[in-house]
């Protein structure tokens, strides 16, 4: 894995500036692609400098001119040739500055996929781990920083560094004396004007980690709404939000205050400036005096000394900040670079498969929590074609056994077989077509009815789709919906009841007839009507193997083995009657729930 040292970590200075410079060249490798429109951008910006930098040229010599006894001839074309120039420049220009453009698009939209594409083939645990929101800034901010950081970094550099070339050179031509004396001065200036930038640019990136942490105080509040409103939060997340704005306030405050302060002292700078001028003008009138420059070239040297000392102070700049602009650029490769901690490399895809699931001898502790062992040695058999419940209280490891069996997450000691052989040596579309999972939660994405059910599979016919539909008691009502099978679900399914998104997340498991079906705890979240039609569903699905972790269902008391998890063990095995019979702990969580059950029935 790949770390970007951030601020002042413990990599030193020189080691930093290694680092970065390999960033840059793999970002500047990432634009083969873009070759072409690189290639054109570098030829106008070329031609736009050199148009540039003949236009004082020229003035000075029309300078000259007009000082002699001229021609009205000389003269034009003097104006004509500094006119083509003028629009050379402008058009080379414009140009290059599209070309540039075109190609941190094109880079750009390459980045986002690739970055996209590496995400979304991470563990689960990545997730677990990872903020979403350093995520999705990365793939916005970062993507788009990167691309367009480097670019115009080398743009600027190239132009500036062709500018600066040209106009010493044009300057010495003219005059070596008031070059040498332009030089003098220049690099105290700079030396002030790059203290400044470095420590703006530490309170601008302040101000920046300032905002993005109010943002996510809203996100997370926004996303919540209905827990804030359920908890009357609504205040006190407020002030919340108003504290972590007025932090960003007053780093803004500073930054901007620093910023004042210097544009102030610009001032003096450009006063300086002027004094230098006024020297300058001193010495060539007495090298004009000598016959050794004309009035013309001295214009001409002044034109060029002015915009000299910007650019070299561009120069210098920009070394600095191509190292800065790669922060962007190791972040995106971070998360491209990573390495999924839970592969699938797979290849068996039999063409029957009997669904006798064998978990062995299993150790597993989650990535966020890896001193708190949810299983140890933990083992339970899924008999082909059977059905398996699974009981027991709240965190005793019923889900963590579905997230195994769905390779979320990888156990770190044991194996889970798939009729007898490691899960993780089939391929990974089969056997995610193979077994499927049908959460608590039901996650519908934004879409059709239709599109949710048929979701990750391609060319599914809508027949499959209303067959599926009918198994888990959703044709009925999906009907009666607006526009049927194409009605939009809204965002995450939000314009469905709670119930029917249940029936909707089974019909896209049903859809793909797996051999392993397993529900977690589907019926939790549902009224007693909709348990019904769970029940009916599980009776639709007779020589599936079944996991269903419930309850309250009837159907458990059919169920060919009922395991109670608890503590990551399995305390008790058997059929309901057995188990009753034992009167053990699955004997007094039915009598718990039981007595629940008709105190509720008492109240109504
Ligand atoms: P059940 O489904 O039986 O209620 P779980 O399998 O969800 O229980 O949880 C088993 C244990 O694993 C609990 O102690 C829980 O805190 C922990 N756990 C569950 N999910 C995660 C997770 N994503 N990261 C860390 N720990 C988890
Ligand atoms: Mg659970």
């Amino acid at each position: 894995e790949v770390t970007w040292p951030d601020g002042n970590g413990e990599s030193n200075g020189t080691e930093k500036k290694q680092k970065a410079r390999v960033l840059f060249m793999r970002v500047i490798r990432l634009y083969r692609p873009d070759f072409l429109f690189m290639l054109g951008a570098f030829i106008f910006l070329a031609l736009a400098v050199l148009c540039e930098m003949f236009i004082p040229f020229y003035t000075g010599k029309v300078i000259d001119i007009l000082q002699s006894q001229y021609q009205w001839n000389e003269f034009l074309v003097a104006i004509v040739f500094m006119g083509l120039f003028s629009l050379g420049s402008s058009f080379s220009a414009g140009s290059r500055g599209g070309l540039f453009m075109c190609a941190i698009a094109r880079f750009t939209k390459r980045i986002k996929v690739q970055l996209f594409g590496a995400l979304v083939r991470q563990e689960i645990g990545f997730f677990d781990t990872t903020k979403t929101g350093d995520i999705t800034s990365r793939l916005t901010i970062d993507t788009n920083l990167m691309g367009r950081a480097v670019a115009l970094n080398v743009n600027v550099l190239v132009r500036t560094f062709i500018r600066t070339l040209g106009m010493l050179s044009l300057m010495l031509s003219l005059s070596w004396k008031l070059t040498v004396l332009t030089l003098m001065e220049m690099p105290l200036t700079g030396l002030a004007q790059n203290m400044y930038d470095t420590y703006y640019q530490k309170l601008s990136k302040e101000v920046q980690d300032s905002m993005a942490r109010t943002n996510d105080t809203a996100e997370e509040v926004l996303s919540g709404i209905r827990t804030v409103r359920g908890f009357n939060a609504e205040r006190s997340e407020s002030r919340h939000y108003g504290a972590r704005l007025m932090d960003t306030h007053n780093l803004k405050t500073h930054r901007d205050t620093v910023r004042a302060v210097y544009l102030l002292v610009r001032r003096v700078k450009y006063l300086s400036i002027h004094l230098s001028l006024v020297a300058m003008l001193y010495y060539g009138r007495l090298i004009i005096q000598s016959g050794q420059m004309s009035t013309g070239n001295l214009v001409s040297f002044l034109l060029y000394q002015s915009d000299l000392a910007d650019n070299i102070r561009t120069l210098i700049y920009i070394f600095g900040d191509m190292l800065n602009s790669v922060g962007a650029a190791g972040k995106v490769f971070d998360y491209l670079d990573r390495e999924p901690k839970v592969k699938t490399k797979g290849t068996l895809k039999p063409d029957t498969l009997k669904g006798h699931v064998q978990f062995q001898n299993l150790t597993f502790s989650y990535p966020t929590q890896a001193e708190h062992q949810v299983f140890k040695s933990f083992s339970l058999e899924l008999k082909p074609g059977k059905m398996t419940v699974l009981v027991g209280p709240s965190g005793g490891g019923k889900t963590t056994c579905v997230s195994l069996l769905e390779r979320f997450y990888q156990a770190q000691q044991g194996e889970i077989l798939l009729d007898g052989l490691p899960l993780q040596s089939y391929q990974h579309k089969y056997l995610h077509n193979q077994i499927v999972m049908v959460g608590q939660e039901p996650v519908l994405f934004s879409g059709s009815v239709k599109d949710n059910i048929t979701y990750g599979l391609e060319n599914c016919s809508l027949e499959r789709v209303q067959e599926a539909a009918r198994k888990a008691n959703a044709h009925e009502f999906i009907c009666q919906l607006e526009k049927g099978y194409d009605t939009d679900v809204g965002e995450r399914g939000s314009l469905l009841a709670g119930g029917q998104k249940q029936r909707i997340a089974i019909a896209r498991a049903l859809v793909r007839e797996p051999q392993v079906l397993i529900l977690d705890e589907v019926t939790s979240s549902l009224d007693m009507e909709s348990e019904n039609m769970v029940q009916q569903t599980l009776a639709n699905c007779p020589n599936q193997t079944l996991l269903v972790i419930a309850h309250r269902l009837k159907t458990i008391e059919r169920a060919d083995q009922i395991v109670v998890i608890d503590g990551g063990t399995v305390a008790e095995r058997g059929t309901h009657e057995e188990l009753m019979d034992k009167k053990g702990s699955y004997y007094r969580l039915r009598e718990r729930l039981f007595t629940d059950h008709n105190t509720t029935q008492g109240q109504h």
